[in-house]
């Protein structure tokens, strides 16, 4: 192992590694899901790469689990506000 180590988070949606530049972050605030666009806000957080992954991971209660809270608001605007992912590779 002569690779550097890199910091790396695991989106909920895909279960994939990834480097924190590449993924987005969301916080829970109030007991509401919200977006840390500067991964800057304090807490437990989750990482997702796009809305594909944020649907994926919403679908399936992963970030209560994810987060270890019993419930959880999702506003129906945070989805507008993760970037779909699809215009670029
Ligand atoms: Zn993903």
């Amino acid at each position: 192992m002569s690779e550097p180590t890199l910091p790396t988070r695991t989106c909920v949606g895909c279960r994939n590694r990834e480097s924190r530049g590449q993924l987005t972050r969301l916080v829970v605030i109030d007991g509401e899901l919200c977006l840390d666009p500067r991964a800057s806000l304090p807490g437990r957080g989750v990482w997702v790469h796009n809305r594909a992954c944020f649907e994926r991971a919403s679908k399936r209660n992963t970030f209560q689990n994810a987060l270890r809270v019993k419930t959880l608001q999702v506003p129906s605007a945070l989805v507008g506000q993760i970037p779909t992912g699809e215009s670029d590779s």
